[in-house]
């Protein structure tokens, strides 16, 4: 077997090696079935086994009560930018968003076909690199949506955003969920894809409000209602069964490792450690403002584009993956989302410590 390397993909990511072993066991065989886990009728009792766990092990890691629905959708994320305001907004109506990156963006685009947009702050003056204080919201908003953690831009939200009262928090949390304790009590909807911190792509966890699958639009095609998949648990088709049986073993990983407390710990350790190599460094520098850095991903340039490109390659010849920055930030981005080991962070830095010495050496430094 090839050796595994650092892998800092933004996304489908590194999974805790673990959990690979176990599917791959059970691809051969799930338990004493004798039929491997993509191979069971999403009908069967061993695949509805699966599907429950999976469900009372996410209520277990977010402290999810009773008064959420549990659902594993597919379409992405992207599906939610449009399925949460087709479901709760009519063209009289506005719904108030957090613009703070180009996932935000997309969502508003598709907000503005089912009804009224409010942004009520974006941070796009400064190239989406921080979050924004404070928001001016509109007077009694159907809804406020955000964006946790921005995948591309490098910046997360420390707290949550406080909504005018009544208007329910709707939160894409693709690049965020479950890396730290977080109070869903807060929260209206939370959906978040499954290729960063959950597992491997296929499925959306929503998790919704009761109130809300009932106050959603009933007027709309069968699959594209939460009420439907609620009503089912997932299965009023046939639902993204891998990817959720992944993520039921991703969910008992976390809770393994301490659970929302334990991965924040990791994910701090983790972070305050590069950023603080990049506070240091004489090359290399963060592009995110102090205040509103991600703990999942870390973007950061040289400042010489040139020099970035020589570090990407010099890094991938040591066997580190997916470090190239997105094109509308450019340099690097290190993802180190839950599943990324400690010990790749700290390669990664040593690698950057040696980049940099002998740029150094050569007066390369970009002043
Ligand atoms: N939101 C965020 C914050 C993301 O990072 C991504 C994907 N990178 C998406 C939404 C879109 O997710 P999907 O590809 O599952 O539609």
């Amino acid at each position: 077997m090839s050796q595994r390397i650092f892998n800092f993909s933004a996304g489908p990511a590194v999974m805790p090696e673990e959990v690979l072993k176990q599917a791959q066991d059970d691809l051969w065989s799930l338990g004493k079935s004798g039929i491997g886990v993509l191979e069971h009728s999403h009908r069967g009792k061993a695949f509805s086994s699966v599907l429950q766990s999976a469900i009372a092990d996410c209520r277990e890691v977010g402290g999810i009560s009773d008064d959420y629905e549990i659902l594993f959708l597919s379409g992405g994320a992207s599906s939610q930018f449009y399925m949460v305001p087709m479901s709760f907004l009519t063209k009289a109506d506005t719904a108030d968003y957090l613009v703070t990156g180009a996932w935000s963006k997309k969502a508003v685009a598709d907000a503005k076909r089912f009804g009224q947009v409010h942004v009520a702050c974006t941070s796009d003056d400064k190239n989406f690199s921080y979050i924004p204080e404070t928001a001016n919201y509109s007077a009694s908003p159907k809804y406020v949506h955000f964006t946790s953690n921005n995948t591309i831009f490098g910046t997360e939200f420390r707290a949550d955003p406080q909504p005018p009262q009544g208007a329910p928090l709707i939160c894409d949390a693709s690049s965020d969920i479950f890396s730290r304790p977080i109070d869903v009590s807060k929260y209206g909807l939370i959906y978040a894809g499954a290729q960063k911190n959950l597992g491997p792509a296929g499925a959306t966890l929503v998790i919704i409000r009761k109130d809300l699958v009932e106050q959603a639009s009933s007027d709309l095609p069968v699959m594209l209602q939460y009420r439907t998949h609620a009503k089912d648990d997932s299965c009023y088709n046939t639902p993204p069964a891998f990817t959720i049986y992944a993520m039921g073993l991703v969910f008992k990983w976390i809770l393994k490792q301490g659970g929302l407390k334990g991965m924040a710990a990791r994910n701090e350790d983790k972070a305050s450690k590069l950023y603080g190599f990049l506070d240091k460094s004489r090359l290399f520098r963060g592009t995110a403002a102090a205040d509103s850095r991600s703990l999942m991903n870390v973007t950061f340039v040289t400042g010489d584009a040139k020099l970035d490109e020589e570090f990407i390659a010099f890094a991938k010849e040591r066997s580190f993956d997916g470090l190239k920055g997105h094109r509308s930030v450019g340099g690097m981005r290190a993802s180190i989302y839950n599943a990324f080991p400690p010990e790749g962070v700290d390669a990664l830095i040593a690698a950057m410590q040696e980049f940099e010495d002998s740029a150094d050496r050569a007066g390369r430094i970009p002043s």
